[in-house]
Order: structure tokens, then sequence, then C-alpha cells
């Protein structure tokens, strides 16, 4: 396909689609996601913004027709560089944000892969309903995104994620078809679990247009409590007592010393002081078992702690998740930039897996931090950085290989929750027996047979 002021890709979907699904290939904003501050962007020769199904069908079709690489792009909030074109068309989900059907008396809803995420949450809570995956960025994110990477949260810790509450998936697969695997129905095991696999395919499979979602209804009441501690292992003490309690959180979470200093500025309570680790649990249920489990949860993490926090009333419960999601900008700001990689350990190598991280930026010359989902050993391990250093990305690109060899070494994996995407990619090879890699090959070449569905992602092994 030539290049040029208006590429032939750009021409030929316009007929196809119309102009107003097709816009330039060059438009910055289809080009990168949340790595842009590391200094990821992408190019491509089109971008185009089907309007319904069937459009995004005869887009893959015309790019399977014309061997031209195709990335689909949700709300562009990835953390692994799966959204970034590296050639060819951008698909981009945003006009498919319909609701299809919200039943909320079988609690369930069918929607469309561009509705954000955060229309989703709010919708099952008109109706007394909860959809518990939270991650971080749900303005901007998008239902398709979510399935896409299999996203996780704080919440998963209790209630699973993204993948635990989708029934059936509405998809187009190459060369440019429809189909649906599983649907409104909770059970399937008639076929292999095609829905499973493509769950968290990052888009290297299929595009997803729709998506059928299981609800739970809302917990009456949720109640966290923040926690700091003197030293890292006093936290990890408390933890032990959490997951010893016999009480189920509903969620997990933890800040190092590093990742509080950057966000305690916004910290909408007492200020939290210097701590070296702080722990926010949650209890959820009707009011009485929540408050109940608050209380058991509180005696649990008293010892060793030097501040408990347990906000009251809706305002500042909300306001307490509204700080704990502005963590990560919080932590880019400190430096403009950050390499963020989502590696996960056994929960009981939690602590080992903070202080290396801290370790590795001192090694690499790099302020570290981290912070996450502390109930599941996801850590958000963290290099911030001057973007416009060159050098200073280097070291942090050299930093996270380390990172990822300490994931491993620790019995867990390079990627908990944002998937591979380019920035990981070819990493597999290095955690999975030779056997598994050639299975992970095999199937992408079985839904893609051409290799043009989001080429250079989610690869299992570096060439
Ligand atoms: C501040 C912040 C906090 C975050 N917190 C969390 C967190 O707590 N937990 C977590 O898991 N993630 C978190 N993330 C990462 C990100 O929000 C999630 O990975 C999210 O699921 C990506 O959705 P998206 O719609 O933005 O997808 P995109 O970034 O647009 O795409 C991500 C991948 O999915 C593919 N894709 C997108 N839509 C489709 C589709 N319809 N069909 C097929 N493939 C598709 C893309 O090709 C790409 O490979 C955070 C990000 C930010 C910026």
């Amino acid at each position: 396909v030539a290049a040029g002021p208006t590429t032939a890709a750009e021409r030929e979907l316009r007929r196809l689609l119309g102009p107003e699904a097709v816009r330039p290939g060059s438009e910055r904003g289809y080009l990168s996601d949340a790595t842009a501050s590391r200094g990821l962007v992408g190019h491509a020769e089109a971008v185009a913004i089907p309007q319904n199904p069937d459009q995004v069908a005869a887009t893959l079709h015309w790019c399977y027709d014309h061997n031209v690489p195709l990335t689909t792009r949700g709300g562009g909030t990835g953390l692994a560089g799966g959204a970034v074109p590296q050639g060819g068309v951008v698909l981009s989900l945003e006009r498919l944000r319909a609701v299809h059907e919200l039943r909320p008396e079988l609690w369930r809803m069918h929607v469309q892969a561009g509705l954000p995420t955060a229309d989703v949450a709010r919708l099952a809570r008109e109706w007394g309903l909860y959809y518990p995956p939270d991650p971080g960025a749900a303005e901007q994110s998008q239902i398709g995104g979510n399935i896409a990477t299999n996203a996780g949260g704080p919440h998963s810790f209790k209630y699973g994620v993204t993948g635990h509450w989708v029934t059936g998936l509405e998809l187009v697969l190459a060369p440019g078809e429809r189909v649906v695997v599983g649907g409104p129905g909770r059970k399937d095991v008639a076929g292999y679990d095609l829905r499973s696999l493509l769950v968290g395919s990052e888009g290297t499979l299929g595009i997803i247009t729709a998506a059928w979602l299981r609800l739970v209804p809302a917990p009456e009441a949720q109640l966290p409590i923040l926690a700091t501690y003197p030293t890292v292992e006093a936290g990890a003490e408390a933890l032990s007592a959490v997951l010893g309690s016999g009480v189920v959180p509903a969620t997990i979470e933890f800040l190092d010393t590093g990742a509080m200093a950057a966000a305690a500025g916004s910290f909408p309570g007492p200020p939290p002081g210097d701590a070296a680790l702080t722990l926010i649990v949650e209890a959820d249920g009707t009011t009485m078992e929540a408050e109940r489990q608050r209380e058991e949860l509180k005696a649990s993490m008293q010892p060793g702690s030097q501040r408990l926090h347990a906000p009251a009333g809706r305002g500042e419960i909300e306001a307490l998740w509204r700080w704990r999601s502005g963590v990560s900008p919080a932590v880019t700001a400190q430096r403009g930039g950050k390499l963020s990689e989502d590696i996960v350990v056994p929960a009981e190598r939690l602590v080992e897996a903070i202080v290396a991280t801290q370790e590795i930026g001192r090694r690499h010359g790099l302020r570290a931090c981290s912070w996450g989902h502390a109930g599941d050993g996801n850590l958000h391990s963290t290099f911030m950085i001057d973007p416009t250093q060159g050098a200073e990305i280097e070291r942090a690109e050299a930093a996270a290989q380390a990172l990822f060899a300490l994931a491993i070494e620790l019995g867990g994996s390079v990627s908990a929750e944002h998937g591979l995407g380019l920035v990981k990619s070819g990493t597999l090879e290095r955690q999975w027996e030779p056997a598994a890699v050639r299975m992970h090959e095999e199937i992408k070449r079985v839904f893609d047979p051409k290799g043009l569905l989001n080429p250079g992602k989610k690869r299992a092994r570096v060439s």
C-alpha cells in the first residue's frame, strides 16, 4: 500500500465504509497508548472508525485481501503498547457503544465493545447491581479493551478479573467473519473454551465487537481501612494477619514508600506521613456484615502499624478510591515519565519483590517504587524517568528486563494484568516450557494465518 498525503488504504477504506468512518493514519491520537510517557509512538496508513459490526468485518476483510496489518484500538489506556500500531490500519471501536440489553432481574447485560468501563459500572449501579472489575483508567478504557487484556483492578482479589464476568463474545475473526462464542448463559462446556482463549488475547486473535456480562447485586456497604507501617516487614506481617483472619476482604492493596511519597500530597484524609508500606483493605457486604468484618480486619492490621484510617461515609470512601486511581498518574508526574510493569509473584514472595524493585532501580541509577494488588501478589513495579532523556529510558528498559527475571525466579509471571503487548513481546519463552510456547504460536496461526492481527504483539518468542 503506497504511502503519501492520502494513502491507498485511506482512499479504499473511505470508499468501503464512507468518508466519516476513516481518518488519516497520521492522526497522533491513534498512534500511542499509556506507554507514550516511555516514548512509544507507532505509525499507520489509515484509521478506520466503523459504525457497526458489519463495517468491522468489512475492514478486516479488506485488510486480509490486501495483506495489510490491522491493530484494534479500545480506549488507548493500555500499559503494554498493545494498541500502538506498527503500520497498516488502526481499527477503533469508539463508535460501538450501544447497550443491547440490560436485564437487572437476570443480573446481566449485553453491550458493545466500545462502551467505556465506567459506563458499564454506572449502569449496573443504577439498577442496584455491581460489575466488580475496576481497572484504574475506567473512564477512558473500553469494555472490549478490558476483555482483550483480561484487566484486573483492586476488587479482583475477591471478585476475579474481567474474564470471570464475561459469558459470551461477539467477534470478527479472520478473514472477516462475524462469530459468536458463548452467550447470555452462565455455563457452557460444549466445545473448547474459545471464549476464554479470546479473553486476554490483546487483539491478536480476533476483534471483539460485543459481550454478555454477568453482574451481581451490589454490596450494601464497602468499608475500606488504610494502615501505614514503618517497615516493609511490619506491613508484611499485617498482610499475613489479614489473610489468616478468616474474613475475605474485597480488596488488599499496597503502596511502597516511593509510591506513597508521590501520591501523599492529594491524600483525602489526615496526612499519611512517612511509611515504608501502606495497606488498603476493604470489607463489603450488608452494612452489618461489612461493619463487623471491618472491625475484625482492623484488629488484624493494628499490630505494628503507625496509623489506621477508616474513612466514614460515602463521600470519604469514594475520595479514597479516587485517590488510589490517581497513584499511577501521580508517579508519572514525578519526572514526566515512567516505565511501569505489572509483574506477579506468589503472595508469600511479595515483600521480596517490593524490596528487589527498589534495589533494581538503585542499580540502574533510577528512582523506583511499586504499588498494586497485594492480595494477588501483583506489583506495579515502576522506574521513574525523564522521557526526553534517551539514556534514562535505556537504563529503565534494562531495569525492566531485570524485573522480569526476578518475577520468573520468584515463581511468578512477567505480566499479571496489562498483557505482553509490544513492550513485553517475546518474553514468554523465558517463563514457559518449549512445548507450551509452540502451542501458543500454533494457536495464533490458526486464528490469524496471515499474521495480520496486531503483528509484533503478544509474541511468545523474540524472533
Ligand atoms: C492510570 C491507569 C491505571 C490502570 N490500572 C489498571 C488496573 O488496575 N488493572 C488493569 O488490568 N489495567 C490497568 N490499566 C491498564 C489499562 O487501563 C487496561 O489494560 C485496559 O483494560 C485497557 O483497555 P483499553 O480499552 O484502553 O484498551 P487499549 O489500550 O486500546 O488496547 C489494549 C489491547 O487490547 C486490544 N483491544 C482493545 N479493544 C479490543 C477489542 N474490542 N477487540 C480486540 N482487541 C482489543 C488492543 O489491540 C490492545 O492490544 C491502567 C491504565 C492506566 C493508564
